[in-house]
């Protein structure tokens, strides 16, 4: 069955409106065509950004029990689907079917969390050294905020931007990845079910518009995850004036000093390194691993390599599934051959896979070792199940090859020494630091982002405490009588 996408546009789906379309092929095998979706012109995002500016004074009006009332019962209508939406997104993007029930079923609890932030909201009064005024900031609501995501985890990270966006009294355009339409608009007709108001939520799809939404001047922010590379043509776009976060790309190493435990080590690397098959911002490309440990945990590693089960996301017994499409294949095949061409040595895996996966995106999990910090496998995100081996003669080798790059994501360090753990999380420069923990994954309830060109340094706005900073801006009054 092929799934036929469309835009949400205020209270109407449709197509684009000179019918362009964009195909989506299952990862898992090519032949199959999964969903087929909207080509959305500069008109069709320019009507959602009209209609979403049409919602917003009624809707920033309403009251906050009232917001957050919507965001459960949307929160309910993407629970009551969540298996099924589990067993679409398998089709779009590939992950074990385990990992995106996963998934489907966490999406609803980040709308429930931003339920509850509704009526959190507060203000601030402040000391006033005019006894005839009160002085206090309040906050209000951005405006239309354009929501543009990845595919990797095509309903959380959309459902953490318009989750608070909804709450804070936003009207809201989602441009979801062409890889993932089908994902795209089970999130976003899950508010038109729950009851938002027309243009509340408003959904248009397409490879084009993601830069019609930035470049539209009536959308007041705009909440952005992908790479560094998008993230930097909509920082030159955006301009004075208008809010931008962005969430990027990383590559993000670990650490193993010698006096590690190494079977913890190992596994902290392997989690790392190839869940979502390598696929996850968070997701450790790069070891820096002390001389004396070398070996032995490359072994280790290998061995756990070798354990994984490579094959289509809806058999129960794979543990890694294909990559994205066609085009990531080629690039780890890229990213191997110019590490070898270097000096590095394939220990294990480093082609696609064929056989019975010839028709799919699959590439075996693969290690090198003798890496430098010259080969791109170092230097750039990988965004693959391919891992760098580097020797390193201790820690502070390690914090300055890995501050010499680009990104800072995450990081890990997996050492017995309270000392050195202490000295790599106070000098490595990433906005999260995991002590003998896996790189990937985030808690909804701690900051998460990165410095350098991982972001733009608001991930404070992005989960945690402080998240609703984004979609607010605060007015200071200073009330006299
Ligand atoms: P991508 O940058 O190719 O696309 C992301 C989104 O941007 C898509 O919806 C795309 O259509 C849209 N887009 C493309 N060009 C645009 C433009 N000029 N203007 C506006 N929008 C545009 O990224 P991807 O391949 O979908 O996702 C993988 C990347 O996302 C990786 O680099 C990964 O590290 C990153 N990522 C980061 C985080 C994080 O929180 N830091 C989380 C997940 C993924």
């Amino acid at each position: 069955m092929t799934f036929e996408v469309q835009n949400r546009i205020g209270d109407a789906r449709q197509p684009a409106s000179d019918g362009a379309t964009l195909q989506r092929h299952d990862p898992a095998d090519a032949r199959t065509l999964v969903s087929v979706a909207p080509e959305s012109t500069g008109d069709d995002v320019g009507a959602a950004v009209a209609a979403a500016a049409q919602a917003f004074p009624e809707w920033s009006r309403t009251t906050p029990s009232a917001r957050a009332a919507l965001l459960e019962k949307a929160a309910g209508v993407l629970a009551a689907a969540s298996d099924e939406i589990g067993a679409e997104m398998v089709a779009e993007m590939g992950k074990p079917l385990g990992m995106a029930r996963k998934e489907a079923a966490r999406t609803p609890k980040n709308l429930e969390l931003y339920a509850a932030e509704a009526i959190r909201l507060t203000g601030v009064t402040y000391p006033s050294d005019d006894p005839g005024a009160t002085v206090y900031s309040e906050r209000e609501p951005v405006g239309v905020v354009g929501v543009i995501t990845p595919w990797n985890f095509p309903l959380n990270l959309a459902s953490r931007k318009i989750g608070p966006a909804l709450a804070a009294g936003n009207t809201v355009v989602f441009k979801p990845s062409p890889m993932t339409p089908r994902m795209g608009e089970r999130l976003g007709e899950a508010f038109v079910e729950a009851g938002f108001p027309p243009g509340v939520v408003n959904t248009v799809h397409g490879v084009a518009a993601g830069a019609h939404l930035v470049a539209d001047e009536r959308v007041g922010a705009i909440t952005f995850t992908g790479s560094t590379a998008t993230g930097a043509r909509i920082h030159d776009a955006v301009g004075l004036g208008r809010r931008l976060q962005l969430e990027l790309g990383g590559n993000n190493p670990i650490v193993v000093l010698a006096d590690a435990d190494l079977d913890a080590a190992a596994q902290v690397v392997a989690q790392s390194s190839f869940s979502l098959s390598g696929q996850a911002c968070t997701a450790a490309g790069r070891i820096l691993v002390a001389t004396e440990v070398h070996d032995a945990l490359l072994d280790l590693v290998v061995a756990k390599a070798a354990a994984h089960v490579v094959g289509r996301g809806t058999e129960a017994s794979t543990t890694m599934g294909p990559l994205i499409d066609g085009r990531a294949v080629e690039a780890m095949a890229e990213v191997v051959a110019d590490a070898v061409a270097a000096g590095a040595r394939v220990v294990t895996g480093g082609s696609r896979l064929e056989g019975d996966l010839a028709h799919g995106h699959f590439f075996a999990p693969t290690l090198l070792a003798d890496v430098d910090p010259t080969m791109a496998l170092a230097r750039t995100e990988v965004f693959g199940p391919v891992v760098g081996f580097e020797r390193v003669s201790g820690l502070e080798e390690a914090v300055e090859r890995a501050n010499a790059g680009d990104y800072g994501l995450t990081s890990a360090i997996c050492t017995t020494s309270i000392a050195a753990a202490r000295r790599f999380a106070m000098a490595i420069q990433a906005g999260t630091v995991r002590i003998n923990r896996p790189t990937v994954g985030a808690a909804f309830n701690a900051p998460f982002g990165g410095t350098k060109r991982s972001g733009t340094g608001t991930h404070r706005e992005q989960l945690g405490p402080t998240v609703m900073d984004f979609y607010t801006s605060l007015k200071t009054v200073f009330f006299g009588s």
